[in-house]
């Protein structure tokens, strides 16, 4: 199966510095043929120690905030990192890095063919989206992807840092990614269509 080959070529990944820092390839977990997938920044040291992504403070609130708004669990869905292994001290990763994993990214995304990929944190959402803006002033809208839409949601360890507010507006972002998924698919976009490149982005307001 093409994703089982998939993993088997990233746990052994040595693309970049960070595989020498390691101590697993977080590939990702849940259904790989989900509808929803969410795609974070890259593994911290509970994650490296796990080979699971999203399973330290930051995973408890998403859990928490997918079964409250989404009435899911992980298993139904499928959560992925912009990199795969663990950056030193939980340092962002570097573009180069970035570069590095991101045909395993836009691999698992092509086959996995979610209709709706929630993104958490700039780096995800500016990968995805092929734009320089912050996640404040991209979140709040769904943007067209591949055929269906993306949903940028702010990183749950920023919402566990900011408290209230923020958290209120990713529970916003998960309401918007349920109605997306409840909604029939776009018309004359077959389920599968690919963008081949960055997605034009909509005029946005300024902030
Ligand atoms: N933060 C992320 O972006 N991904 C994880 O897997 C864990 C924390």
């Amino acid at each position: 199966m093409a994703f089982e080959a998939l993993r088997s070529e990233a746990l052994a990944c040595v693309r970049c510095p960070l595989a020498a820092g390691r101590t697993q390839v977080v590939f990702g977990v849940g259904d790989p043929h989900a509808e929803l997938m969410f795609v974070g920044e890259g593994p911290g040291r509970e994650e490296d120690l796990a080979g699971e992504p999203f399973v330290g403070r930051s995973g408890r609130l998403l859990d928490r905030l997918m079964a409250e708004e989404l009435s899911m669990d992980r298993s139904r869905c499928y959560i992925a990192n912009v990199v795969k292994c663990r950056p030193p001290n939980n340092r962002d990763p570097e573009p180069a890095e970035i570069e590095a994993c991101r045909p395993y990214l836009e691999a698992q995304i092509d086959l996995i063919d979610p209709r709706v990929v929630v993104t958490l944190g700039n780096f995800a959402a500016r990968l995805l989206l092929g734009t320089a803006q912050g996640i404040k002033g991209l979140r709040g809208r769904p943007y067209p992807f591949r055929g269906g839409h993306l949903v940028p949601t702010y990183h749950p360890a920023f919402a566990l840092r900011s408290g209230g507010q923020v958290v209120a507006e990713m529970r916003a972002d998960l309401v918007r990614a349920k109605r997306l998924l409840a909604a029939p698919p776009p018309a004359g976009e077959p389920a599968g269509a690919t963008a081949d490149g960055p997605v034009a982005l909509p005029e946005l307001g300024a902030g």
